[in-house]
């Protein structure tokens, strides 16, 4: 990991832009890293690439930065979105951190008869899934949203989306045979279930979409956030960014 640290910004980047940080990541940088003027980091927007950057100037209040060059452009990266019932505790804030770190490009927490958490603080999601995104080096942000309905999304699903669906009863197909000979890329989407499972109804609904892939993780029952690790993983090995060439 580099020691240089690493952040994402809104502002745009460019040769000789001048920044004013906002005051968490200037408080970051001055108290925590305890960095001073001439020091450099690591930007990316999800636009521009990746830069360099330089502190310019430090006082109480604000932390000034001057970018420099351009170390990385701005790549396309998989579009995959992660959709998943909402779990209780910190095994959801490491759904965030993970789904960041392997590439999703959307967090969509869904809520299903069994889901069990009444209340998802997406501010908090977003903050690990940035975090992840700032450390592990992607140019991209994944987007957060709000929890929806399972029904409400599979009623509005977009036709050109595949739906990789975690189906831990049903007979469904091994996921690395289901996803055997289908084209690299693509817009695609996994579905993981609640710690209850999902309900036969809803089952019977996701499967009935055109564009669900139904697949077995396996013998073994997963828990809801390793499926995610799991399904995210397997996907990237055979659509995404981790096959030959792409890393
Ligand atoms: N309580 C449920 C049951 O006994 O049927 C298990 C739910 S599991 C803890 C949570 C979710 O992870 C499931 O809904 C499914 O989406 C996914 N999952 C876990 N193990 C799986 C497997 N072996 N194959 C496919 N999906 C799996």
């Amino acid at each position: 990991m580099s020691a240089e640290p690493r952040l994402y910004i809104d502002a745009d980047l460019a040769e000789n832009a001048e920044i004013a940080l906002e005051k968490d990541q200037a408080h970051y940088l001055k108290n925590v890293m305890r960095l001073g003027h001439g020091a450099t980091l690591k930007l990316f927007n999800g636009r521009d690439g990746e830069w360099r950057a330089a502190i310019d100037h430090v006082s109480k209040s604000r932390v000034d930065i001057a970018v420099m060059d351009r170390l990385r452009p701005q790549v396309a990266e998989p579009d995959l979105w992660l959709l998943f019932a909402p779990i209780k505790g910190k095994r959801i804030d490491a759904i965030a951190e993970k789904a960041g770190e392997l590439g999703a490009s959307e967090i969509r927490p869904v809520l299903t008869e069994r889901t069990v958490v009444a209340r998802v603080n997406t501010e908090r999601l977003q903050a690990n899934a940035r975090e992840a995104a700032e450390q592990c080096e992607r140019l991209t942000l994944p987007a957060v949203h709000d929890p929806v309905k399972l029904t409400d999304i599979v009623a509005a699903w977009p036709s050109d989306r595949s739906l990789l669906y975690a189906d831990e009863r049903a007979n469904a197909a091994p996921i690395a045979q289901a996803l055997a000979g289908k084209a690299p890329g693509g817009r695609w989407a996994v579905l993981i279930g609640p710690e209850g499972g999902f309900s036969p109804e809803e089952q019977t609904l996701v499967r009935g979409l055109a564009q669900a892939v139904p697949v077995s993780l396996g013998p073994r029952l997963l828990r809801a956030d390793t499926a995610a690790f799991a399904a995210l993983s397997v996907w990237q090995a055979h659509l995404g960014d981790w096959r030959d060439g792409d890393g």
